[in-house]
């Protein structure tokens, strides 16, 4: 209790010059609160010491931890992070980074006033829902198109639209849970239709479907799996079958497709998977997919398809609460416009980074080895050997690797792609420590290990990470070797 009353006032804090940098930086009341925080918490902890303080040691502590607090704070909470794990959809990372002309898109019309709703032809008012539907329609070649919220937004507005109160058929093989959030059968319980399954959880045939048929059916459902895969003795319905089916019942084929391509990548090694043109001309009737996964936008969940089911969704009130912003169609209109006008390829991050050939990720992780080794030749890491002997070098080795890297995002869940990254072993530092170190940096790096290996795999990373990936890991070492 002997040093409590050493504890300064706010006043006397306040005067203090670092301090009032901070009021010129921050609001007033902001920094205020923080000096009244932290003060209250060296209270707490001075009320635990017996032994006497220096009261400038008090003072000094104070200023130094308001100024620390004030700027974590203002550095909010949402920050970047460099992705070294190779997982190019990872949900947990905000899945796909922005192209350039949509950050750009966003920019010019968060910033100012739009056209969102209005007809500037007539002068009245408009549809924000017409701006992306002529792009999509262009693109997948479908008849009309629409945007909301995510995916699962997408399947809850159509179910709900054309199915409330009557029955969905779908087979036993895709009552998929994505997510952990997003289960088939519980948002089809949601929308009020009524779930048919039929066929088994590995065969199921069109016949299946043809016999659940009655006059309460008001659909077919199709749900790609796309985050798992059953192999073995199976037998699945193609669309083919599905649409001429429906054709014949004179009933609507549902297709969710999740990840949704626009362009194919089977060149990337990424085969198997139907474009969404392809599923239109196949003759799907409701197509929905995320904007977000293998397309490479925003989060969004885009319905395409023919014209007669949109336009009942239009008008379904639960399109006001699934409503996307300004935002994600500025962001989703300028990643479209790269894929009809643009180099898809070149300028849409996931695009490019699903489609690297073996020799581009290798000469990625070339470049980052060597910038390391460059980097660190002064900090005595052992570069390229993989015994140590004096036990102060920080690294035990780091060298160029081949790894596996995947696609993520609930997409070809057993596609390994043949990656390169960089192999980093600690020597002093235990690996859990310095993941955690790199993950607490801003921004953050988050890596991949392998026993007792960091690994940091090129493909996901994007331009301008390795320089700061190497001053990172440069900065660890020396921080350790202080210690
Ligand atoms: C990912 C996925 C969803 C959910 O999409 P969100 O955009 O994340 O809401 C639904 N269905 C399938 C088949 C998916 O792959």
């Amino acid at each position: 209790m002997i040093n409590l009353k050493k504890i300064p006032s706010i006043d006397e804090i306040l005067i203090q010059e670092e301090i009032q940098q901070l009021i010129a930086r921050y609001k007033r009341d902001f920094v205020v609160g923080t000096a009244r925080t932290i003060v209250a918490e060296i209270r707490e902890e001075l009320r635990a010491v017996t032994e006497e303080i220096d009261k400038n040691v008090i003072f000094t502590a104070i200023v130094d931890k308001i100024k620390l607090m004030a700027e974590s704070v203002n550095a909010g909470t949402l920050q970047r992070v460099i992705n070294g794990t190779g997982v190019v959809l990872h949900t947990n990372l905000g899945r796909a980074p922005l192209a350039e002309r949509a950050i750009k898109h966003v920019q010019e019309i968060g910033r100012s006033y739009n056209n969102l709703e209005m007809d500037l032809d007539k002068g009245e008012r408009g549809s924000r829902y017409y701006h992306i539907e002529d792009l999509l329609k262009k693109l997948t070649g479908a008849e009309a198109a629409l945007v909301v919220n995510n995916n699962a937004a997408a399947v809850m507005l159509g179910l709900t639209t054309l199915a409330a109160g009557k029955e969905v058929i779908v087979s036993r093989g895709q009552l998929v849970e994505i997510g952990g959030a997003f289960r088939i059968p519980e948002v089809m319980k949601l929308s009020g239709a009524r779930l048919m399954e039929v066929g088994t959880t590995n065969k199921t045939y069109v016949s299946d479907y043809a016999q659940a048929i009655n006059e309460e059916t008001a659909l077919l459902f199709s749900a790609h799996t796309s985050n798992y895969q059953i192999i073995g003795f199976t037998a699945e319905v193609s669309m083919k079958e599905l649409v001429s089916l429906g054709k014949e019942k004179g009933l609507p084929v549902f297709m969710d497709l999740g990840s949704g391509i626009i362009t194919s990548l089977d060149d990337g090694g990424l085969k198997g998977e139907p474009t969404v043109q392809e599923c239109v001309q196949a003759g799907a009737d409701i197509i929905t997919f995320s904007g977000d996964k293998m397309l490479g936008g925003p989060q969004a969940g885009i319905i395409v398809g023919k014209k007669e089911y949109i336009e009942k969704m239009k008008t379904n009130q639960l399109l006001r609460a699934l409503r996307v912003d300004k935002l994600i169609l500025s962001a989703l209109e300028g990643t479209l416009l790269e894929y009809l006008s643009g180099h898809p390829r070149g300028n849409i991050p996931i695009i490019q980074m699903l489609t690297y050939s073996p020799e581009q990720l290798e000469e990625k992780a070339e470049n980052l080895f060597c910038l390391l080794k460059a980097r660190l030749k002064d900090n005595q890491a052992h570069i390229n050997s993989p015994v140590l002997s004096k036990h102060k070098e920080a690294l035990s080795s780091i060298k160029v690797i081949t790894l596996e890297d995947m696609v993520g995002g609930g997409a070809y869940p057993n596609h390994k792609m043949p990656g390169a990254g960089v192999e980093i072993e600690f020597n002093r530092i235990s690996l859990e420590n310095a993941a955690r170190e790199l993950r607490f940096k801003n921004p953050a790096l988050v890596t991949r290990r392998q026993d007792n290996k960091m690994l940091i795999s090129v493909r996901t990373l994007l331009p301008g990470d390795e320089q700061e990936i190497v001053e990172m890991i440069a900065k660890l070492i020396e921080e350790d070797s202080v210690n």
